[in-house]
């Protein structure tokens, strides 16, 4: 039996891919590369190129291989695109979960573990944020990654489908061998925007807004590093094909960082100055974004690998060394 991986070519689903083929699991990727690369399938996985909002794609994918679970990451995931294009997320997060959901009931597949996402939350009541806090979405995207909670949710409920919603804090870092990484066109996260600079490509860092109620005035971030993600989505499918209940995971490490502090560090391990200028706030950022990740630890027996934001910058920085642009180069 197989693991379906529904956006395998993107920076997560990628990461996913390469450690469940390296655990030894059968691996089907399929991915509309639109923003995912086919260079970033691990050898291995079978791959198939499509859209899920496509209902005879997702058939096919049901009927040709034996799948025994999904792990979906097939979304947009852009929160300043998400407010200028909302109709955008709509679609392709609720409007391809939906058609998926649909093929899924139909062909008897009823395990799912997906991507959703700290913005769930909006501004948070406190921090560290526990799953059970209010979900009070500030942008598109996040309100569209709660949406498709929901939707599973109701879907359990009707046609017993299973699933756990993965709440991610900020991805970064790269497979430490630097053979994958993250790659975005055009580019808006922060460690790699930072990373631009001492490659050349950037003269400066924007830091967006340096009056937020923080002690240094610049937003606060959970960084978790990619790999630690991707075995979680492992444990995740694992305890569903146990049998075990639906649920809600945030994943963080429960570390706040500013902008400022990840650009210092930036500096640190590049060895570099990476000027920094200050400019208006983006739409839709909450102040302070810090996960509780106990319940993942505890319930999962997750144990995240690379808790440090050194170590989280170098293999971020190793993979754009080596690949200035991207899987272009
Ligand atoms: N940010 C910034 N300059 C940039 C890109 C991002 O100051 O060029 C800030 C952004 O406002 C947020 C944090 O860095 O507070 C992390 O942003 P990112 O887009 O990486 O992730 P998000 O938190 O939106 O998921």
């Amino acid at each position: 039996m197989s693991i379906l991986v529904l956006g395998g070519a993107g920076y997560i689903g990628s990461h996913t891919a390469r450690a469940l083929v390296e655990a030894g699991r059968e691996v089907v990727v399929a991915d509309n590369l639109e923003t995912g690369f086919r260079a970033a399938v691990p050898a291995g996985a079978r791959f198939y190129e499509g859209d899920i909002r496509d209902r005879a794609f997702v058939d096919r994918l049901f009927e040709n291989e034996r799948i025994e679970g999904v792990i979906h990451f097939a979304a947009n995931s852009q929160v300043g695109e998400s407010m200028a294009k909302p109709l955008k997320y709509y679609d392709n997060n609720l409007c391809g979960t939906k058609t998926l959901l649909e093929s899924m009931v139909a062909h008897g597949v009823l395990t799912i573990v997906f991507s959703s996402t700290a913005a769930t939350y909006g501004e948070p009541e406190r921090v560290p944020i526990l799953e059970t806090d209010r979900t009070e979405p500030t942008n598109c995207y996040g309100e569209t990654k709660l949406s498709m909670e929901k939707m599973m949710k109701w879907v359990s409920a009707a046609h017993g489908l299973r699933f756990v919603a993965l709440r991610y804090f900020n991805a970064c870092g790269a497979q430490p061998d630097a053979s994958i990484g993250e790659a975005h066109n055009p580019e808006t996260h922060l460690l790699p925007l930072i990373l631009q600079v001492p490659n050349g490509q950037r003269e400066a860092i924007s830091i967006f807004g340096d009056d937020y109620p923080t002690p240094d005035g610049t937003c606060i971030r959970d960084y978790i590093h990619v790999c630690d993600l991707a075995q979680a989505h492992i444990l995740a499918l694992d305890y569903l094909l146990a049998g075990r209940e639906n649920n809600v995971f945030n994943l963080g490490n429960g570390v706040g960082f500013s902008v400022r502090e990840v650009i210092e560090e930036a500096r640190r391990v590049t060895g570099h100055p990476i000027p920094a200028r200050v400019e208006a706030r983006r739409a839709g950022d909450p102040a302070q974004l810090i996960a509780s990740s106990e319940k993942a630890k505890a319930v999962l027996g997750w144990k995240p690998q690379y808790n440090d934001l050194h170590t989280i910058i170098q293999t971020a920085w190793d993979w754009h060394k080596a690949h200035p642009h991207g899987y272009g180069a």
